[in-house]
């Protein structure tokens, strides 16, 4: 069985990625609105409201923010801890929600044929977990807001088919962008965001077990990274021996295969 996934949009400003595996659609995170969402969705002759569930990674209001609006408009269930919930709640107005499913940051959920594996993460959310999927002998990553390149993380990449990596920044463009010291010390700190040369390292080694097919690089800073910078990097340090491709900021990528 094959499985397709398009990000929808990737970073900062918002993240959704729709995977689809036999009979199940599922959205990894809600961080842009339901119109967005519905509509980038339709370009690509698929219906929001065939979506099975929607699982949100962790309480950051770029991967959360319209939830209650993707469960009241499309009738999607939500998937989410209880921690990442009560503090996406106590942050954002995520308006009422009815139809809730808990689970914690370790568990394996099952959407018929499809098996989801939330991984716990380092992150600075209170409960960030991250996603690998698995449809028949297929596995895909959504790896994003990773913290730092914990233990298991590469054994993980390894083991996949295809992987939506974290990329978020660009050590140099960081270092002397404008960001405010705190800041810049929160991102390339132990729970912030992995740089294009931990995701590089990452994919490197991954690659070497010869089962990635493709990466897609995401969670791109607009500030302290570019993607031709992060794809230069990923390159370089791969040894362009792996396909890859850049989630927009602003924009759905093209249908992603996993074969
Ligand atoms: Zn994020
Ligand atoms: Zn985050």
């Amino acid at each position: 069985m094959s499985m397709i996934a398009i990000s929808l949009q990737s970073g900062s400003s918002g993240n959704c990625i729709y995977v689809e595996a036999g009979d199940t659609r599922l959205l990894i995170d809600a961080g842009i609105t339901g119109v967005q969402a519905q509509e980038r969705l339709a370009a690509h002759g698929r219906d929001i409201r065939d979506v099975d569930a929607v699982i949100i990674s962790h309480d950051h209001g770029d991967h959360i923010r319209h939830a209650g609006v993707f469960q009241r408009k499309f009738g999607i269930p939500i998937y989410v801890t209880a921690p990442t919930l009560a503090a996406a709640t106590a942050r954002c107005d995520l308006g009422k929600l009815t139809n809730i499913c808990n689970f914690r940051s370790c568990d394996k959920i099952r959407f018929g044929d499809v098996l989801v594996q939330a991984i716990p993460t380092p992150h600075d959310g209170v409960d960030g977990a991250v996603f690998v999927i698995e449809s028949g002998k297929k596995r895909m990553g959504v790896l994003t807001d990773l913290g730092h390149v914990f233990k298991d993380l590469i054994a993980i990449v390894s083991s996949l088919d295809a992987v939506f990596l974290e990329s978020n920044y660009d050590p140099a463009m960081l270092a002397s962008g404008p960001y405010p010291a705190y800041l810049k010390q929160r991102i390339r700190g132990p729970h912030g965001h992995l740089s294009n040369i931990e995701s590089a390292e990452i994919l490197c080694r991954a690659s070497k077990e010869r089962r990635l097919q493709w990466a897609c690089l995401a969670h791109l800073s607009e500030e302290n990274n570019h993607p031709t910078i992060a794809l230069k990097t990923n390159r370089e340090i791969t040894d362009d021996q792996l396909a890859l491709h850049v989630a927009d900021r602003y924009r759905s990528t093209d249908v992603l295969t996993v074969a």
